[in-house]
């Protein structure tokens, strides 16, 4: 999956940050490096800030503008050192390694980062699909560029290696697959008749104490089985026999 994630830099000035993003893609097993106009490039700065990733220096892709560097890519975040004054969607680095990671099961991925001084334009952010910002201390947040590749690459190898970890068999059966959204209805829909037959509700509004419920169980990646479970408490809370063969 990693293969298919390619890190961008835009008009990068210093090469010594190009040698070091290198080194940090390496390290955490990222491999294709796309540079946008760089300054200076190919440079001995550069190579000797690799520290050995020179693979990675010597196959990137140089290219003139960011459009060309996101060619086939059906998923691209941007970084950014604060929150813009533009509406984009921003995700924290671990939900947007995540979300990068499932993408690159079936498309081409993209994370983009800017210039030292200035960042990404807002024109080159409206390339992106979401906007990706690491919660520095906000006083003092701006990272350097090969520093943010580093931290953005181990929240990738991170999420790519949830993904390897073999489910057990246990998990592998239709029970323990993801509850649907009508199983999940149906589920609150029992509960919420079960709290009114145990006369639970007394005083409190039933909507406000079932959104509540509600936001709980969103919060959980409910399975089938384990709502089987809970139908068959609430079947027994609710003292219907005949319920609990459901
Ligand atoms: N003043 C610029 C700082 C650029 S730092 C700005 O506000 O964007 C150079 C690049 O490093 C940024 O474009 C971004 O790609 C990355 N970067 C630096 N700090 C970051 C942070 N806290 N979160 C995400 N990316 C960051």
């Amino acid at each position: 999956m990693l293969e298919n994630i390619r890190i961008v830099l835009v008009n990068t000035s210093h090469p010594g940050n190009i040698g070091a993003t290198a080194r940090a893609m390496k390290n955490m097993g990222l491999t294709k490096l796309v540079l946008v106009d760089p300054k200076d490039h190919p440079s001995f700065e550069a190579y000797s800030r690799a520290s050995g990733a020179d693979d990675v220096l010597g196959d990137a892709t140089v290219v003139s503008t960011l459009s060309e560097a996101l060619t086939g890519c059906s998923w691209v975040m941007g970084t950014s050192a604060r929150e813009r004054t533009v509406e984009w969607p921003i995700m924290q680095p671990r939900e947007c390694a995540e979300k990068s990671v499932e993408q690159s099961r079936s498309g081409k991925v993209a994370i983009v980062f800017g210039r030292e001084r200035t960042g990404l334009t807002n024109e080159e952010l409206e390339l992106c699909h979401a906007l990706v910002c690491i919660p520095t201390n906000p006083e003092y947040s701006s990272l350097n560029v090969a520093a943010a590749v580093q931290v953005l690459c181990y929240e990738l190898r991170i999420a790519s290696l949830g993904e390897l970890i073999e489910p057990s068999p246990i998990e592998k059966s239709e029970a323990d697959s993801p509850a649907t959204a009508d199983q999940v209805e149906g589920m609150y829909d029992h509960l919420s008749q079960m709290l009114e037959d145990i006369g639970f509700f007394g005083t409190n509004n039933p909507e406000i104490v079932m959104r509540r419920l509600k936001g709980l169980f969103s919060r959980t990646h409910i399975t089938k089985r384990e709502v089987n479970i809970l139908r068959g408490i609430f079947s027994a809370s609710q003292g219907r026999k005949s319920a609990r063969k459901e």
